[in-house]
């Protein structure tokens, strides 16, 4: 049987890079999660996804840190030889308008949401050269082509991992390495959970009011779209079917950017 292959997911203790995480062990992928949480819960979550033997690690690497991203990679690669496969997922939100936007959350935002998956390629990429092969795949949104109010460091790093999105493909066209972005609507995580609260409480209504308003304003399935409808893309455009999908962006968003 071929070797497993070896899977970085960025803020897989959580929402959708949990969800990726768990699909990629699923297969049999060999998988470096990361991300923050209780230890306790973290180390559930290890155990969990390498129930059916997959090999599942561990990083604690801060996605803001580019020294802790370059010490993440080269310790997945000094334990397992190679790195096939990364997703560049972990992500973070604050809302405000541009005139009242604390500076210190834009920076964090451009951080984490953009620089962190230049870092994660810039980090990667060698690898991926010296053997031929490799496949990325950054987490974006819909917010990464289109843009709403009050999200102004979210849309300028979506809008920027797109554009990196699009380098790192060309660069790497000739050889068998894809780099694609994923541009998800709304999926029920932790991160929506609290633009749901806040504009509960903000218009003064239930979650439920608040949950049904948010959907309709933005996404005509009216329906979330699902962390394994996300899992599955990534299985996608990993797999067989994937080898000339590069630099492209996959909208999951129940027509949200069809209108
Ligand atoms: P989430 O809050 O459930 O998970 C975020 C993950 O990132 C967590 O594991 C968290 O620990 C990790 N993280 C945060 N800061 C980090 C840091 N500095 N270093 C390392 N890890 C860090 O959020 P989610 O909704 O699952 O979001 C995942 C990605 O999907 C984000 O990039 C987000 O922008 C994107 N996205 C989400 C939605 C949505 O509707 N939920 C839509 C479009 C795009």
């Amino acid at each position: 049987m071929a070797d497993p292959r070896v899977a970085i997911v960025t803020g897989s203790t959580s929402g959708i890079g949990l969800g990726i995480a768990r699909a990629l062990a699923a297969g049999g992928d060999s998988v470096v999660l990361n991300g923050f949480g209780e230890p306790a819960a973290i180390e559930a979550l290890r155990a969990s996804l390498g129930a059916a033997g997959a090999r599942i690690d561990y990083d604690p690497a801060d996605m803001s840190r580019p020294d802790q991203i370059e010490r993440m990679v080269r310790d997945a690669q000094a334990r397992h030889g190679r790195i096939d496969l990364v997703v560049a997922n972990a992500g973070i939100q604050h809302t405000a308008r541009v005139d009242t936007f604390p500076p210190e959350r834009w920076d964090a935002i451009i951080a984490i949401n953009l620089s962190a998956a230049f870092h994660l390629a810039r980090a990667v990429l060698p690898g991926m050269q010296a053997r031929g092969h490799g496949r990325i795949v950054n987490i974006a949104s819909v917010h990464g082509l289109v843009a709403s109010g009050e999200k102004s460091a979210y849309v300028a790093a979506k809008h920027g991992v797109v554009g990196l999105t699009k380098v790192i493909a060309l660069e790497n066209a000739e050889s068998d390495i894809t780099c694609n972005a994923i541009c998800p609507g709304w999926v029920k995580t932790p991160l929506v959970e609290k633009q749901i609260a806040d504009r509960a409480q903000r218009d003064g209504v239930s979650i439920d009011a608040a949950q049904r308003a948010l959907l309709a304003e933005k996404q005509p399935s009216l329906r979330f779209t699902s962390v394994e409808d996300i899992a599955a893309a990534v299985l996608f455009l990993c797999g067989p079917g994937g080898g000339n999908i590069t630099g492209t962006t996959l909208a999951l968003d129940g027509g949200w950017t069809a209108r």
